[in-house]
C-alpha cells in the first residue's frame, strides 16, 4: 500500500488522480490533499477519501474550508507555507499538479523528505531543472514523470542499459556504466486547435478559439499553451532534465490525433512509442504504480478503429514559440525561467483580452531580448529571476496592449 499526497487536487490532473487511486484502493491511499483556492471541493475530496489534512495557498478559501472542515475533524493549512507543510510531510509519493511556478517550494520540499515526485508541474523543470534534480540526487528520491508524452518516453526507456537522471541509482538499480544507447527523443504534439488550419489569423484569435483543444481537456494556462506550442517547448525543457540529453537530441512531430504519445529511437536503428487513447489516468497511474503495472479500465487503443495515424514535421514560422525555447535552453542560467514567466504574464493578458494570441510570442521575445540573465544556482536566484522577468512582462503588457 502506498500513502499518496496531492498538490493540486481539484484541477484536472487532481481529479484524474483521485479518480485512480479510488480505482486502486488496495494498491494506495491519499493521506494529504492541497489545491489553490476551491474550498468547496477540497473538502468534499478530504471527505471522500477519509483525508485528515488539507491545504489551501490562498488565505480565504483556507477559513472557508475550515468552516465546512471544523466538525469533520480536518486539520486546515494555509497559504503558500501550508501547501509546503502538506508537501513536505514524508512517507508518501507526492502527486505535484500546482500550476506555474507555485509547484517549484513545495516539490523541494517533498524532495527534502525524502519522497519521490509524481511530476505534473513542468514548470518546475523548466525554470529550475538543475537545482531539483540535484536535490533529488542528493536526497536518493525519483522524480516520474506525469506529463503523457514524459509518462511515454519514461516507459520506453525502462531498460538496465539506460541511465535516467530522474530515477535515482542507487536506490532502485545498478550502476550505469556503458554508453547511452538512445540516439534520440522524439515527443508529440497533437499541434493544437490552430495546427490544421494554416489560415487562422492569429492577430484575430479568440480567447474561446484557443480554449477549445481538439484532444485533452485541461486548465486554461497549458491549454493557451498548447495553442501556442509553448507546451511543446516547455516539454522539451522538461525532457531534457529528465532524462540528461542536450536539446538538439529533441525533437517534436505533430501528431494530431495523440495516440502515439512518445518515442525513443536507439543507437541500432529501433525507434520504441506508446500508444493509447488520450487518457491522463494511464500517465498518472503508472507514475504511481512504477516499476510495476496495475490493471485500469483504461480501454485499449483500437487500432483498426482509429485507421490512419498521421505525422508532420512542426512548422516553426507559424509557432516562433519552439524556437524561442530553444534559444532560451541554449543560453541556459535563468533565460528558462525567464520565458516562463513572461508567458504566464502573456497568456494570462491574452486570457483577459488585453494582447492578441499572435503577442504572446512578441511578448516573450521582447523580455527575453531585455532581461539580462545569469546562473541557475540558487531558489532565491530563480525567484527574483521570475519576479524582474514578470515585471518586464507585465510592463510591455501595455505596448502591445489591443487598441
Ligand atoms: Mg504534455
Amino acid at each position: 500500500m502506498k500513502s499518496v499526497i496531492i498538490l493540486g487536487s481539484t484541477g484536472s490532473i487532481g481529479e484524474n488522480a483521485l479518480k485512480v487511486i479510488k480505482a486502486l484502493p488496495d494498491h494506495f491511499r491519499v493521506v494529504a490533499l492541497a489545491a489553490a483556492t476551491n474550498a468547496d471541493r477540497i473538502v468534499a475530496q478530504a471527505v471522500e477519501f477519509g483525508v485528515k489534512r488539507i491545504a489551501l495557498s490562498d488565505g480565504a478559501a483556507a477559513c472557508a474550508a475550515r468552516r465546512q472542515a471544523e466538525n469533520l475533524g480536518i486539520e486546515v493549512l494555509e497559504g503558500d507555507v501550508g501547501v509546503e507543510r502538506i508537501a513536505g510531510g514524508g512517507d508518501a509519493v507526492v502527486v505535484c499538479a500546482l500550476v506555474g511556478l507555485a509547484g517549484l517550494r513545495p516539490v523541494v520540499a517533498a524532495l527534502e523528505a525524502g519522497s519521490d515526485v509524481a511530476l505534473a508541474t513542468k514548470e518546475v523543470l523548466v525554470a529550475a531543472g538543475k537545482i531539483v534534480m540535484r536535490r533529488a540526487a542528493q536526497k536518493g528520491v525519483n522524480i516520474l514523470p506525469v506529463d503523457s508524452e514524459h509518462s511515454a518516453l519514461f516507459q520506453c526507456l525502462q531498460s538496465k542499459d539506460i541511465d535516467l537522471t530522474c530515477i535515482n541509482r542507487n536506490r532502485n538499480r545498478t550502476a550505469f556504466t556503458g554508453v547511452s544507447p538512445v540516439k534520440k527523443l522524439v515527443l508529440t504534439a497533437s499541434g493544437g486547435p490552430f495546427a490544421s488550419d494554416p489560415d487562422v489569423d492569429f492577430e484575430r484569435v479568440s480567447v474561446s478559439q484557443a480554449l477549445n483543444h481538439p484532444r485533452w481537456k485541461m486548465g486554461p494556462k497549458v491549454t493557451i499553451d498548447s495553442a501556442t506550442m509553448m507546451n511543446k517547448g516547455f516539454e522539451i525543457i522538461e525532457a531534457c532534465w529528465l532524462f540528461n540529453l542536450p536539446v538538439s537530441q529533441i525533437d517534436v512531430v505533430v501528431h494530431p490525433e495523440s495516440v502515439v504519445h512518445s518515442l525513443v529511437s536507439f543507437v541500432d536503428g529501433s525507434t520504441l512509442a506508446q500508444l493509447s487513447d488520450p487518457d491522463m489516468r494511464l500517465a498518472i497511474q503508472y507514475a504511481l504504480s512504477w516499476p510495476e503495472r496495475f490493471v485500469s479500465d483504461v480501454p485499449l487503443v483500437d487500432l483498426i478503429a482509429r485507421g490512419r495515424l498521421s505525422f508532420r514535421a512542426p512548422d516553426e514560422s507559424r509557432f516562433p514559440c519552439l524556437r524561442l525555447i530553444r534559444t532560451a535552453a541554449a543560453a541556459g542560467g535563468t533565460m528558462p525561467a525567464v520565458v516562463n514567466a513572461a508567458d504566464e504574464v502573456a497568456v494570462a493578458a491574452f486570457l483577459a483580452g488585453r494582447i492578441s494570441f499572435a503577442s504572446i510570442w512578441r511578448l516573450i521575445e521582447a523580455v527575453m531580448s531585455l532581461d539580462s540573465w545569469g546562473r541557475c544556482d540558487s531558489l532565491e536566484s530563480v525567484f527574483e529571476t521570475d519576479m524582474r522577468a514578470r515585471e518586464t512582462a507585465q510592463r510591455l503588457v501595455r505596448k502591445f496592449e489591443k487598441k
